[in-house]
């Protein structure tokens, strides 16, 4: 599959979205580690409230090794301690759908409080914004 970086993104994103939709969390959140710029390496969602958070469990499922460029795509901006662990990772690039969870009227914004650590870390991050505004 040929395409933009537009065109991929939608792809993966929708991966993340399909994701969420395996959580049973009532505010779902999913996420896709893709390596190579196209490879779909790994998936994950949040569980119960105590359970792993999506980027969590994606990163527990593989070994993410040097000389690779890893981005994740995320539903939901990732909260402090799932920004630490990406840090910690090999992940160079985070796409993330929203800022805040969409469930909550006053739910966090993560994007103010996670942000400084990827900008410290180096890791980028930008929105996705999908290609028609339906969503
Ligand atoms: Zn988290």
């Amino acid at each position: 599959m040929a395409g933009s970086e537009e065109d991929w993104d939608e792809y993966f994103m929708a991966e993340a979205i399909r994701s969420a939709d395996e959580s049973k969390n009532t505010s779902p959140v999913g996420a896709c580690i893709v390596k190579d710029k196209n490879k779909i390496i790994s998936t994950g969602y949040n569980g119960r409230s105590n359970d792993p958070h999506a980027e969590v469990m994606a990163i527990q499922k593989v070994t993410l090794s040097d000389r690779r460029d890893y981005k994740m795509y995320v539903t939901l901006f990732p909260c402090d301690v799932c920004a630490n662990k990406i840090i910690h990772t090999k992940i160079k690039e985070v796409i993330y759908k929203d800022e805040k969870n969409i469930h909550y009227v006053n739910s966090t914004n993560w994007k103010q409080k996670s942000s400084p650590i990827f900008n410290k870390a180096g890791v980028a991050y930008r929105q996705y914004i999908p290609k028609n505004n339906e969503k």
